[in-house]
């Protein structure tokens, strides 16, 4: 794990205690920090506490030792919650920072799923002037004390996470120690540091962004801006001025590489001082090498990737082979199964339409499963690809309103879940054609996430008889 001597004596409350939130609370105690976890749920509090395996457990008689604040009493303790209480030794205390007191910390750490824009904790730590940080801040903290290293910050709309282990991928092939975290992989700070001369490789939300302040990338690249997650920003602008911040934070020397093909990515691209590469995915010619990265969406994640290593120092022989052997991800065009000459793929991490639209593109004749819990009402992004579309098979929340917007337009089946649309698909398609579930929503309404969502979508493939 990161242990820095950057947080040693200073108190942080941890709030959230899923894995990167765990990983936290590890971190920050093997450096030497105070910290205040908590977490709505008993079993993620639980996890912290003496004799459940974790790394707290061989300190449980040592008691908590957090004293830099009195407490002011509980405020929003749930009725039948626990009280606060010491766990596992150390200097770890398990209460609620809602409801004690953070006046003096150093932080308090929120995982990016916390809606920042409506939870209590912001206006909380607004008025003790606490920073509200997440786990790539602490990272960004704890690098004086790393071996000599650097940093990618990947960020954009889609493709962030094929183009950050893509970077990853060609790092790796290229001899050059890496790691890859923040939206992907291991939670970094659970992580062993890098030897001299690593490259971390960073996978950042726009609400990762919202809470780091101080991370300097030595390569920053944003691959595209379109509508997505305006339940959490004040509209487009506000959106874009989150992925903006990456190069705010940025020193003058240091290289930003942004794909110019939307209005916003042109805006920041006009606002940056240093060095600055502008890539695009016309930059990008031929794909035929390369199996996994199909597809125009791929051509801007390949150009993106390619001008990051290449300012890394990487050597073209590196590129083309770390090109070639990419393998992909799971549940983004996936591969899952040929049945009778129907190819079935899984691209269930199309939780919008712009990320939907290029999947229609790689196929000329696609029998589609879409819908879910949507975040927008029109299917804009899509619409040049229509053509390719033999009929639509709908599901979930969204099910209605896509149906009756591709009606008019081409055949379209309600089949309410997933399980039901595999069934129709499969029985219409014939030999050459596709079989794609590719969403354009979000997968809450009817799965845990869109890995369930893919998982089941093979489950359903696997189960035909
Ligand atoms: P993210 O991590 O940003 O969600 P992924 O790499 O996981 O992005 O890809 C998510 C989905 O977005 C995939 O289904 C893919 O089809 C689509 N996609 C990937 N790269 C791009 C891109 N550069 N532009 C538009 N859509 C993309």
């Amino acid at each position: 794990m990161i242990v820095s001597p950057a947080f040693a004596g200073k108190s942080y409350a941890v709030l959230g205690l899923a894995r990167s939130g765990l990983a936290t609370v590890e971190a920050l105690l093997a450096s030497g920090a105070k910290v205040m976890a908590w977490d709505e749920r008993e079993e993620a509090r639980n996890q912290l506490l003496p004799g459940t395996g974790r790394g707290t457990a061989r300190s449980a008689v040592e008691g908590a030792h957090l004293s830099a604040a009195p407490d002011v009493g509980p405020l929003h303790q749930p009725a039948a919650g626990p009280p606060p209480r010491s766990g596992g030794g150390r200097q770890l205390r398990i209460a609620d920072p809602m409801a004690t007191s953070i006046y003096g910390f150093s932080g308090v750490v929120v995982s990016p799923g916390v809606p920042l824009n409506r939870h209590p904790i912001a206006k909380r730590a607004r008025e003790a002037k606490v920073p509200v940080i997440g786990d790539i801040e602490l990272f960004a903290q704890a690098r004086a004390s790393l071996p000599a290293h650097r940093v990618v910050g990947i960020t954009g709309t889609n493709g962030k996470s094929t183009t950050t282990a893509l970077i990853h991928h060609i790092l790796t092939t290229a001899g050059v120690p890496t790691t890859m975290g923040g939206n992907i992989g291991l939670p970094i700070l659970g992580q062993e540091p890098l030897p001299e001369g690593g490259v971390y490789v960073l996978e950042l939300s726009s609400y990762q962004i919202d809470l780091t302040q101080s991370l300097d990338c030595d390569v920053s690249v944003l691959l595209n801006i379109s509508p997505d997650h305006l339940d959490r920003y004040d509209g487009m602008d506000d959106y874009a001025a989150s992925k903006a911040r990456l190069f705010t934070m940025q020193s003058p020397d240091h290289v930003a590489v942004i794909a110019v093909e939307d209005d916003y990515t042109g805006a920041i691209a006009g606002q940056i001082d240093g060095k600055l590469a502008l890539v695009s995915s016309a930059d990008v010619k031929d794909q035929s090498r390369w199996p996994s990265l199909q597809g125009p969406h791929n051509a801007q994640n390949v150009a993106a990737a390619v001008s990051a290593v290449r300012s890394l120092g990487v050597d073209d022989a590196a590129i083309a082979l770390g090109l070639a052997t990419y393998p992909g991800l799971p549940h983004r065009m996936e591969r899952v199964a040929e049945r009778e000459g129907v190819l079935f793929v899984n691209d269930s991490k199309a939780t919008n339409p712009t990320s939907t639209a290029p999947a229609l593109a790689a196929y000329p004749a696609v029998h589609w499963i879409l819908g879910g819990r949507a975040k927008s009402d029109d299917l804009e992004a899509c619409e040049p690809y229509l053509g390719h579309v033999r009929a639509a098979y709908t599901i979930g929340e969204a099910g209605a309103m896509f149906a009756r917007l591709l009606e008019p337009k081409l055949p379209v089946e309600e089949c309410g879940v997933l399980d039901a649309a595999v069934g129709r698909a499969a029985e219409a398609a014939k030999a050459g054609e596709v079989v794609l579930l590719s969403p354009a929503c979000a997968s809450f309404d009817q799965f845990k996430d869109y890995e369930a969502r893919g998982d089941a979508f093979r489950a359903a493939v696997e189960a035909l008889a």
